[in-house]
């Protein structure tokens, strides 16, 4: 018998694929953790039937998401990962010789465990003494962080359930003042194709705190539309553009992939400066 696993991405939309494992499964006091193994994309992280991560195209989106902020900022230092419990992003934060603490502020410890069994070359990260794991909801943890942190990096599940209060004015407000005085915020902020609605709302919120504030984009295959978008907001510097030369390992991020990403379609383009989705 075949097995496959779905997530419904829009009521019109679903995306299936054929499992032959299920190698984990719990209800966890915040989520529905499903780990199984499928042909196509190896092994396959799903929080209530939404796929996370998987073996296959998780280092796109954890390049991107760490290395556009932390290039874009000459020397960072100290790192806060909100969400990320599969700790793919901690992976790559780690890989820059001048971050010294890399927190990852996660809600669902169940999230951080199954992926220390079952993701290990996502979680290795979690044993390194530059890191420490914290089990909290983020919106919570950063209230009394003011001036803490060079980068945020809001590596969250959609904007629903315990991950809405992570697109907020409120919690923007409160990033803003953890960052330090050069610090950079990025955020995982949808498809570009099937939320442009909420791009253009969190680029709006945003721009009502930080001085600048960019949107980027990359592929990646298993999430809804197969485009994904992230949202900077910075005090300083151009996020647009790498600050220093690295010589750290990437499979996806370069340079010119770096500058590339933040080329927007026309649509985007058009959506962000009119204020509304086309
Ligand atoms: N890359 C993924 C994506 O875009 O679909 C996100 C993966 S990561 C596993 C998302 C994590 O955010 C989950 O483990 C979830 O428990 C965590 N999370 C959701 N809301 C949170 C909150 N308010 N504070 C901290 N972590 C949160």
């Amino acid at each position: 018998m075949k097995l496959w696993v779905t997530e419904k991405q829009t009521p019109d939309l679903s995306l299936l694929i054929r499992t032959t494992a299920t190698l984990f499964r719990k209800s966890s006091n915040h989520q529905n953790i499903l780990i199984v193994d499928t042909p196509q994309y190896g092994k396959v992280l799903l929080l209530d039937n939404k796929f996370q991560t998987t073996d296959m195209d998780e280092f796109i989106y954890h390049e991107m998401i760490a290395h556009v902020p932390l290039y874009s900022h000459p020397a960072p230092s100290k790192v806060l990962v909100i969400g990320g419990g599969d700790g793919g992003t901690v992976r790559e934060v780690l890989k820059h010789q001048s971050v010294d603490l890399v927190e990852l502020a996660e809600i669902d410890r169940d999230v951080v465990e199954a992926s220390k069994k079952y993701f290990p070359h996502l979680s290795s990260g979690f044993s390194d003494h530059r890191c420490k794991i914290i089990i909290a909801d983020g919106v919570t943890y950063i209230k009394n962080m003011a001036g803490s942190y060079d980068i945020i990096i809001v590596d969250s599940t959609d904007p629903i359930g315990p991950a809405a209060n992570l697109f907020t004015e409120d919690f923007y407000t409160a990033a803003y003042a953890s960052l330090r005085a050069n610090g950079i915020l990025v955020s995982q902020t949808e498809s570009p194709f099937l939320h442009t609605d909420f791009i253009v709302k969190t680029n709006r919120t945003l721009s009502a705190i930080f001085p600048i504030v960019r949107l980027y984009l990359a592929p990646i295959p298993t999430y809804p539309s197969g485009l994904w978008s992230f949202t900077v907001g910075s005090k300083k510097y151009d996020p647009s553009v790498p600050s220093r030369k690295g010589a750290i390992a990437t499979k996806y991020y370069t340079p010119e992939i770096h500058k590339a990403s933040f080329v927007l379609p026309r649509f985007l383009e058009d959506a962000i400066r009119t204020n509304k989705a086309i």
